[in-house]
């Protein structure tokens, strides 16, 4: 893999810093993924200042979440950070086959979840007054509708490039593609994160024949407390960079968006990692409390860093090759640009 010279001068000569998935650990997928683009990806977006703003942004969602009640149920909210998979089957639906727009999923879901209400916990309204309990989760339609963002910025972007922008439209543009990339980064690093693919997101619930752990704080321990034990670094996994590759995005048979579909592919294959993390959990490799982190845990959380800094950045290559072709906004750019030559030419001037 050949690094850009500039990111890799810039993610070497950064401090050792340790990083925790819900801060440093979103940088560093993001940063994974600058990494990880293609020579001919545009520029711009790896210029020190932008490739940090990325970052920087990379965590936004978690600040939107933090502070703002009102933001929890829908949009940049609490629900966009996860999905517990296993809700879709108790209400009846399939993974493969739910909608990939989010409120017919949604209708789905409500009704499917009054249709099997016994298998789901009673919410407890003194606990739910954000209303979020009654919902799975949205995580894939977070990625793809923040992937849709993106591409509709590049698409934009090129308009103003090829048909006369003025130098303050194109920089305005590039701003909304740094914006859109990093509020991206966040949902998808997320979805990296087993525990944010399941029911058994902080403690096994229900039955536990296989005895894991069902301690509070699990959780946490996998987002930050252990990374900030192995003491890993962006620098450490940057050798290891996984080359984005663009997804194809044909036309399904059955109508639902390939990206959406991409988005859910990518978190059922997270989602298949969470009994292997729980084994880990009990078979003490996971540095809880005193025990050393064993090989294994550290591998662990390498790999789904730089599968997350993978997915984002072949998402990221995606949306710049498949940009729409913005034709409300060139039809207007071509009438002004005719409009400043009919100009000129009846002032005279040259
Ligand atoms: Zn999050």
């Amino acid at each position: 893999m050949k690094l850009r010279p500039l990111l890799l001068a810039v993610v070497l000569l950064a401090p050792r810093v340790l990083f925790a998935w819900g801060f440093d650990g979103h940088r560093t997928v993001s940063q994974l993924a600058l990494a990880s683009l293609p020579q001919d990806f545009p520029a711009f977006v790896n210029q020190p200042a932008n490739a940090d703003r990325i970052a920087f942004l990379a965590n936004v969602p978690d600040r939107w979440r933090n502070v703002d009640p009102w933001l929890d149920q829908v949009g940049g909210s609490w629900t966009d950070h996860y999905l517990d998979i296993e809700q879709l089957s108790e209400a009846g639906l399939d993974a493969h086959t739910v909608p990939s727009m989010r409120l017919d999923f949604v209708v789905a879901f409500a009704a499917g979840r009054a249709a099997h209400a016994d298998k789901f916990p009673v919410v407890d309204p003194a606990k739910n007054v954000d209303h979020t309990r009654e919902w799975a989760g949205f995580s894939p339609w977070a990625i793809a509708e923040n992937f849709h963002k993106l591409q509709a910025a590049f698409g934009y972007l090129k308009a103003y490039q090829d048909l006369g922008g003025t130098p303050e439209e194109i920089a305005n543009s590039q701003a909304d593609v740094v914006y859109a990339m990093g509020i991206l980064a966040h949902y998808t690093g997320d979805a990296a994160q087993p525990l944010h693919t399941t029911i058994h997101h902080d403690g096994w619930v229900g039955a536990n024949p296989q005895g894991y752990t069902t301690q509070r704080g699990f959780h946490s321990w996998i987002d930050s407390g252990l990374i900030i034990k192995t003491h890993l670094t962006t620098a450490d996994l940057v050798p290891r960079v996984i080359p984005a590759i663009p997804f194809v995005l044909g036309v399904r048979a059955d109508q639902r968006d390939p990206v959406f579909v991409a988005a859910m592919d990518y978190l059922l294959a997270t989602n298949a990692l969470v009994e292997p993390l729980y084994q880990l959990e009990k078979a003490g490799k996971l540095g809880r409390g005193e025990q050393p982190v064993a090989p294994e845990g550290r591998a662990f959380i390498e790999n789904q860093l730089l599968k997350g800094g993978a997915m984002l950045g072949s998402l990221w290559v995606t949306a710049w090759k498949t940009a729409p072709v913005d034709t409300y906004l060139r039809t207007e750019l071509g009438k002004r640009q005719a409009t400043a030559a009919a100009a000129k030419a009846s002032s005279g001037k040259p």
